[in-house]
């Protein structure tokens, strides 16, 4: 696997790869590395000649400064498990690579409603900084084929609308969500929740399950659904919920019509430590 630096010396790759006339797929990862990650560079491995990952902490997707300094760094294990799941070119940038002339946005786009809601509402600021790296990197790899996962359901939302208002010619592809046996979602802030925090967590994905059985077996008031779902969570001593929302799996608004696509949406705090999970429910 080659590693690179900087931005100058992998487009220098790049033109050579693509002048030999190979097909790129691109997994950009804040690192800190877990299954999550390397099923997309397993998935773009196999449908791309050359799979190319980027490892940047972005700090203008933060919006709490904490966060942003915690975010858990492991590099050298990063590397081995990118090889191991057959990555072909690590891109490593520097901030000052990235943002050469600051983090001010030039033509920030308007995602509208998808990027005002939920996450958009909780975490002011982060989609404008995910949308910003995000643009910043496919104008740097130009990948055939961009690879994200569901586990970030609104990021994907919102990253497929970038590409086509910028009309570019990356076709995203969205792999499902990894997890732990006991159904937690797989995520590189899992590292920081203490023995009792992580025992918690799994109620998250134990409630959407819930919801989305219910559903299911013909319980198809979401209100009532919604309302069973969020009492989970508010009525688990040390889960402190923000949202749990059923929306349309495109728009994000409250499913109206019957035969909608749904989806359910939550995030909570565990011992200090934000998750976010979500669900298909048909
Ligand atoms: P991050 O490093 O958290 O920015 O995530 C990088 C990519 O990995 C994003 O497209 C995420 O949606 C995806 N990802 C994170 N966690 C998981 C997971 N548990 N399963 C599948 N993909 C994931």
């Amino acid at each position: 696997m080659l590693i690179v630096k900087t931005t100058a010396e992998l487009q220098k790759c790049l033109k050579k790869l693509k002048n030999e006339g190979k097909s790129t797929g691109f997994v950009p990862t804040m690192g800190a590395l877990h299954q999550g990650h390397t099923s997309l560079i397993r998935a773009a491995a196999l449908k791309s000649d050359v799979t190319i990952c980027s490892i940047f902490v972005n700090p203008t997707q933060f919006n709490d400064k904490a966060d942003f300094e915690k975010y858990p760094v492991t590099i050298s294990r990063d590397i081995e498990m990118l090889a191991e799941a057959g990555c072909n070119v690590l891109f490593l940038p520097s901030v000052n690579d990235i943002y050469p002339n600051g983090f001010n946005q030039k033509q920030k786009l308007d995602f509208g409603f998808i990027a005002q809601t939920l996450e958009g509402e909780f975490r002011p600021g982060h989609f404008d900084g995910m949308a910003q790296v995000v643009e910043l990197l496919l104008y740097i790899v130009k990948p055939n084929l961009l690879f994200m996962g569901q586990k970030d359901y609104q990021q994907q939302l919102i990253v497929r609308k970038l590409i086509s208002s910028r009309r570019m010619k990356t076709k995203l592809v969205v792999g499902p969500t990894l997890r732990e046996k006991d159904g937690l979602a797989m995520s590189s802030r899992n590292v920081r929740l203490d023995q009792q925090a992580r025992k918690l967590a799994v109620k998250i994905s134990a409630t959407l399950q819930q919801v989305k059985t219910d559903f299911r077996k013909g319980k198809q008031n979401l209100a009532q659904l919604k309302e069973n779902g969020w009492l989970m969570l508010q009525n688990e001593p040390g889960i402190k919920p923000e949202y749990f929302e059923i929306r349309n799996a495109n728009s994000l608004q409250t499913p109206l019509k019957k035969n909608e696509k749904i989806v359910a949406l939550a995030a909570a705090y565990i011992g200090g430590v934000r998750l976010i999970d979500n669900m298909l429910l048909n």
